[in-house]
């Protein structure tokens, strides 16, 4: 069956991959970047992520990620390359050499252009749109999530947090590992994670961008979210965030999460926002 195929695909071994140095630091152990050669004789340059105390039940964790990436195949999405699943267990991915779209906007923010801003947010929204026909959802969706491939093109990862979403349509959370300030009220009170939610941190996401990688609510502390997000406070537009785009956003923050748009309509908008930008840039 697909499953099977999809596992064998992602079977390399570890002859064929050299290991460099030392990228960042995860949530499992270590991150080196590398090289790949693939059984066509190709060589990749990729990130090889580590797993340092990895008993049956870490590795396990550490790999429901891989597994989820397996069938995943898009172009703003972090492509995996291949799993190692014998000790010391790798996941090779491929490597995006500006790293994490984050640090990325504090580096550049003097030379970004506000086309660029839209771009980057159209493409993490085009990511999102592939995921809802997949009733996959994210729920970690925030600019150190986003990889920058090149000045032009970004990457979704971090499916760590992921799952699919079966018939009840959500997924309840139990661990406490979550970034409330990212989060949708009915994912801070109650745990539920829709695409709905989704679609709230993808407004969060989009704030960053425009912010240049603020920390959204960062005059808050985490238990004085939801009090406010209740009684109607809302992130207000970053100075280089044009009215169109904040407009969006406040449709994504709309309380009810059936209120709120979904991800293909807002790669619609987004499409549109931008093309038009594009050509007032060129008129200036
Ligand atoms: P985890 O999700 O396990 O905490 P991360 O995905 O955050 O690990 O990876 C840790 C660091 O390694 C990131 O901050 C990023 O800089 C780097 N990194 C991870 N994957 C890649 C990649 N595919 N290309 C480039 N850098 C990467």
């Amino acid at each position: 069956d697909g499953t099977e195929d999809s596992g064998e695909k992602h079977r390399i071994s570890r002859g064929d991959v050299v290991v460099g140095r030392i990228l960042g630091e995860g949530f499992f152990g270590e991150v080196h970047d590398g090289e790949y050669k693939s059984p066509t004789g190709e060589r990749i340059r990729v990130a090889i992520k580590t797993c340092k105390d990895c008993s049956a039940e870490v590795k396990e964790k550490f790999l429901s990620e891989a597994g989820l990436m397996k069938n995943l195949d898009h172009p703003h999405i972090v492509r995996l390359i291949g799993v190692i699943e014998v000790d010391p267990v790798w996941i090779v991915m491929e490597l995006y050499e500006h790293g994490e779209l984050g640090k990325y906007l504090l580096e550049e923010k003097y030379i970004l252009s506000t086309s660029t801003l839209i771009l980057f947010s159209l493409q993490i929204c085009k990511a999102l749109a592939y995921l809802e026909g997949l009733n996959m959802v994210h729920r970690d969706i925030a600019v150190r999530n986003v990889l920058v491939a090149s000045p032009d093109c970004v990457k979704l990862g971090d499916f760590g947090l992921s799952r699919y979403v079966e018939e009840q349509e959500y997924y309840k959370a139990s661990i406490s590992r979550l970034p409330i300030k990212w989060m949708a009220p009915e994912s801070i009170n109650f745990r539920r994670f829709t695409t709905a939610s989704d679609v709230w941190m993808f407004g969060v996401c989009v704030w960053e961008i425009f912010s240049m990688a603020q920390q959204p609510f960062f005059w808050l502390e985490n238990g004085q979210v939801i009090s406010q997000l209740e009684s109607g406070v809302r992130l207000q537009k970053p100075q280089l965030c044009p009215p169109t785009i904040y407009s969006l956003l406040t449709r994504c923050w709309a309380y009810e999460p059936r209120s709120r748009p979904t991800f293909g309509q807002l790669v619609y908008s987004l499409n549109d926002i931008h093309r038009m930008e594009l050509e007032q840039e060129s008129d200036d």
